[in-house]
């Protein structure tokens, strides 16, 4: 397929391509959409195979971004970035800053921050180099690392799930699955044991699930028995694509709500789980707290202010449920239909032009 075509096809704005032979970047930025404001979204650090599997890569995730910032109700629209290398080998100062002097160059219709691959310090790097760099390093007055505040939101999400199904939103002897105790999976078991909910767990990574089951008590599991644990609610909190027609069979909950972006492998999975009468809070509803805490740092980054957004997705949730059950439709598409309102309806307020608007 040919750039412009795979472009056109799902409506992105504008695709820039950079390189630096001495650093070896390449990169590839992708704009979706700055109808509700800026394009934001993070960085991704990956030996991608093929400068195609790069590109498409960076088309998904940017698309994905305009809906969860406009789920969510902040004016920013969706952008990402790709860096096509090995994160263990290939980052050098060089290359952030080749990359940051890029990122410049779009003079914030793009604001990258940090994603799979990348994090904080590299992104203070980035920032030496341009403005439009977020998810620094609270010592220099970024939010510091967003994995707390996802859980968070999660919380949030997970609470207006069980008032929808249960007419009580506290959680104290729930029963939770999570795949994967990393940075958020392993935040939000802490916040579920905090709130006396029972958590079983389960981990690829050995150590860190240990980790969670001296730490925290909770109950260990094989990776590939995750799916089928009797609970109330299973939150994926690993990688993509967990609900597929194999899993969704198997599963043995009342909802899901996890952290891990793009969950669903197929859009036919969302159908899949509404038939078996499962409840899916769509992931990048549930999951905004990392975007709504870098966001934050827009206007000078303040805990209090960002964390008053993040528990804003317990509403954000509920409105998605609700739009849901009044259309008929399953929470995945009510999503989609709520954000597509909002980049329409607020999108065209860019028809007045404001006193000192020099856009648009
Ligand atoms: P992480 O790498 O810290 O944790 C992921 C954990 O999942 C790791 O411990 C890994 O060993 C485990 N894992 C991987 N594959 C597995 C499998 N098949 N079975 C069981 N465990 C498996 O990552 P994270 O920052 O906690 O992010 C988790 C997910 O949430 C990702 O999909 C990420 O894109 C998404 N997310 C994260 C944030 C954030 O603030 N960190 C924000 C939004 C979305």
């Amino acid at each position: 397929m040919g750039v412009f075509e795979a472009v056109a096809g799902e409506g992105h704005e504008q695709i820039l391509y950079g390189h630096d032979p001495v650093s070896g970047l390449r990169t590839i930025v992708a704009i979706h959409s700055t109808a509700l404001g800026p394009a934001l979204g993070g960085t991704r650090f990956f030996p991608y195979e093929s400068e195609e599997e790069a590109l498409q890569d960076v088309l998904r995730l940017s698309k994905g971004m305009t809906y969860k910032a406009a789920a969510a109700g902040l004016d920013l629209g969706g952008g990402k970035a790709v860096i096509i290398g090995d994160p263990r080998k290939d980052k050098s100062e060089r290359l952030f800053r080749a990359y940051g002097r890029i990122v410049d160059s779009l003079q914030g219709r793009y604001i990258t921050a940090e994603d799979v691959g990348t994090t904080t310090v590299d992104m203070d790097v980035v920032r030496r180099e341009t403005r439009w760099a977020l998810g620094n390093s609270v010592a220099l007055g970024g939010a510091g690392d967003p994995s707390p505040i996802t859980a968070r939101g999660l919380l949030a999400a997970t609470r207006a799930v069980a008032e929808k199904l249960w007419g009580d939103q506290n959680l104290a002897g729930r029963r939770f699955a999570i795949q994967g105790v990393g940075k958020v999976g392993g935040a939000f078991a802490q916040l579920l044991v905090e709130a006396r909910a029972e958590v079983i767990a389960t981990d690829a990574y050995p150590p860190a699930l240990d980790e969670a089951v001296e730490t925290l008590g909770v109950k260990p599991v094989e990776p590939d028995e995750i799916f089928s644990v009797d609970c109330d609610i299973l939150s994926p909190c690993a990688l993509g694509a967990s609900l597929n027609e194999v899993t969704i069979p198997r599963l043995a909950c009342a909802a899901v709500v996890g952290s891990a972006n793009n969950q669903l492998a197929t859009e036919d999975d969302a159908k899949r789980i509404a038939d078996r009468g499962i409840l899916y809070a769509p992931d990048f509803v549930v999951n905004a707290g990392g975007l709504i805490n870098v966001y934050d740092e827009l206007t000078g980054y303040s805990r209090t202010r960002a964390l008053h957004r993040v528990d804003g997705i317990y509403d954000a949730t509920m409105k998605i449920l609700e739009t849901a059950d009044r259309l008929g439709v399953n929470p995945n598409e009510a999503a989609v239909r709520v954000a597509d309102d909002r980049i329409r309806d607020i999108g065209d307020l860019r028809r007045f032009r404001r006193s000192g608007d020099d856009r648009n």
